[in-house]
């Protein structure tokens, strides 16, 4: 018989989840860390499952011109090479029509072999109409009305697929950020039956709210996802609308997704300490709390360190406390590791783009997603204060990526504006853009750089993890403060700060303080005391390696999320977990039945 601590309890659903590498259903860091999520969720042993679109064509493939200039192809794939289809069939209602779904089921083994199912919900059935065969298709593709259908097939389809699959076992809903938040609606009509949507009471929403969480990401209003009145009765009709209006999720004639999620969950989370405290200020009638992101330890850190801490704390893979250790390593092993992932990414670079960067030179990382606060371009304000700085401390080279949603114009003006900046400078600081930003460049960049640059605009960078991968390869961070760096930023000791915490700043004057660090404090430190800047390396990794990570994330979400009640009892998934069966080998307790 399956045990029980092997019977999914929770159910993580997210737009996107990045799987693998040539698995293109994911955008961002949304989906990235919906991924590492799962997979420390499986090295953990946690009774999980996830449940994500197809995206049968994909986020895009970014192609760049000389000039910067992006156009997008559709990323193709093909999902039975990598996924294994299901028999699973169910139905959901789109418009008044039933819209058919498959499922294909994606595995995660964890470190000790204990597997998280991932389930990638399918449109492309011939019972379809052509164009609902689509409705799967694209990641954050098309309109409105294509974007609503889509939260109604993850939300609404999803819970009725994994009742066609079986899993009745599931306690716990977590909803990854607003697009998931219909589950809400479908799990009511489940709990009522056959009593109809309008007859909800208090206590039916109460009932719904102990199973659900939800996880917020998104720290300013315009972020969150929201539809018209008539687009939303259109799609989901009268009953449903009304239900929803009725829990006071419109606001202006518009329904708010986050409030959906707000309102059916018990247990609410922003993903930093500041976001969280940004998040109650926009929404001060909920208890939102925190759990910082992380990231999958073992999938971020470069093959040089991977082998570096396995000589020197093989645990580190089972338990990433371990990194703490690091600050016990030899500078010299440091350097070494270091300088192999940083002729990896050189490699890569000069495969792909035919450029040649020098390996004696400073080299400063920034990647993600191409979109307006993320700021690629602030680095370039003053390009001829750039040039003298090159000139009185010591050369340095930058590697940029990064895709703009197809419909992000100031997102695409920012690739073009490093374009420009890289012409002018091409005498003094080599630039390389690389095309196609995904999970394999991000794990050559954010290993193979010497300071990972990271300038949003505040208070918009809910968490940000690139600078958390980039730490698990010791790679410092140079941040504005915001998201996860209030709390990775140590001064000289994991990196440094740009500008001051409390001053509400212009950018001027982040630039001014962006170019003193550099001038007088990090290229001084990495060309005049090589040493210390290894040293800085160093700690970064004892400190921000071993605590930003997904291992330390799942388990505070497994003490202070997964479990059905706000009460100070163990949650239950934690007690299944520790039940004496599943003690390790050697620790068998004579008790267990
Ligand atoms: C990690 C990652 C991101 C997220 O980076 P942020 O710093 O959180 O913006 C986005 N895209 C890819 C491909 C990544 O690997």
């Amino acid at each position: 018989m399956q045990s029980l601590v092997d019977t999914p309890k929770v159910a993580y659903f997210s737009m996107e989840i990045a799987l693998e590498s040539s698995v293109p259903t994911y955008a961002g860091g949304l989906g990235v860390l919906a991924g590492d999520t799962l997979r420390s969720g499986a090295d953990l042993g946690v009774p999980m499952l996830g449940v994500t679109l197809l995206h049968r064509k994909g986020y895009f493939e970014q192609r760049l011109d000389g000039q910067g200039n992006q156009t997008e192809l559709p990323a193709t794939w093909h999902p039975e090479d990598v996924l294994e289809p299901t028999k699973a069939r169910t139905s959901v209602t789109i418009e008044g029509r039933k819209v058919k779904l498959r499922a294909w089921r994606y595995v995660i083994r964890g470190i000790g072999g204990h597997t998280v199912p991932v389930y990638l919900l399918d449109t492309a059935l011939a019972e379809n109409s052509p164009y609902d065969q689509t409705l799967t298709d694209f990641l954050y593709g098309g309109d409105h009305h294509y974007r609503l259908c889509q939260e109604v097939i993850l939300g609404i389809g999803g819970i009725q697929m994994l009742d066609a699959l079986g899993h009745s076992h599931l306690e716990i809903y977590h909803m990854n950020e607003g697009h998931a938040a219909f589950i809400s609606l479908a799990l009511l009509e489940k709990q009522l039956a056959d009593r109809a949507l309008s007859s909800v009471t208090e206590e039916d929403r109460q009932g719904l709210r102990r199973k659900c969480i939800f996880t917020t990401h998104t720290p300013v209003p315009a972020g969150h996802d929201q539809f018209q009145k008539d687009l939303v009765q259109q799609v989901l009709g009268p009953e449903r609308t009304t239900a929803l209006e009725g829990a006071d999720c419109f606001t202006d004639g518009t329904l708010n997704m986050t409030y959906v999620a707000l309102k059916y969950s018990h247990y609410i989370n922003g993903v930093a300490m500041h976001h969280a405290e940004i998040s109650r200020g926009m929404f001060p009638n909920y208890p939102i709390r925190a759990i910082t992101n992380g990231v999958h330890a073992v999938t971020w850190t470069c093959p040089a360190f991977r082998e570096l801490y396995d000589r020197h704390f093989p645990e580190w893979r089972r338990d990433n406390l371990y990194l703490r250790y690091a600050i016990g390593i030899p500078l010299v092993e440091i350097k070494a590791a270091h300088a192999a992932a940083k002729r990896a990414l050189f490699e890569e670079i000069k495969k792909k783009n035919g450029s040649r960067l020098e390996e004696s030179v400073m080299t400063i990382g920034f990647a993600r997603r191409a979109t307006a606060y993320k700021r690629a371009n602030l680095l370039f304000t003053d390009l001829d204060h750039l040039r003298r700085i090159a000139d009185r401390v010591g050369p340095f080279q930058i590697v940029l990526g990064g895709k703009a949603h197809f419909r992000d114009e100031p997102g695409k003006a920012t690739i073009r504006r490093v374009f420009e900046a890289a012409a002018l400078l091409k005498d003094k600081i080599k630039i390389v853009y690389v095309e196609n930003y995904d999970i394999l460049w991000g794990q050559f960049i954010t290993s193979g750089v010497d300071l990972w640059l990271n300038t949003p605009q505040r208070p918009y960078e809910a968490s940000g993890t690139s600078g958390m991968k980039a730490a698990l390869n010791g790679v410092p961070s140079l941040s504005v403060p915001d998201g996860w760096w209030f709390e990775g930023h140590v001064e000289g000791v994991t990196g440094w700060d740009i500008g001051q915490e409390e001053v509400s700043e212009s950018s001027a004057q982040e630039v001014a303080d962006l170019y003193n660090k550099l001038e007088h404090i990090v290229l001084p430190m990495f060309y005049g005391r090589p040493d210390a800047y290894t040293g800085v390396m160093r700690s970064t990794i004892a400190l921000n390696g071993s605590f930003f990570n997904t291992q330390r994330m799942v388990s505070q979400y497994l003490l202070n999320a997964f479990r059905e009640e706000p009460a100070l009892t163990a949650p239950q998934v934690l007690v299944e977990l520790l039940r004496p069966e599943k003690a390790m080998p050697g620790q068998s307790n004579k008790t267990s039945s």
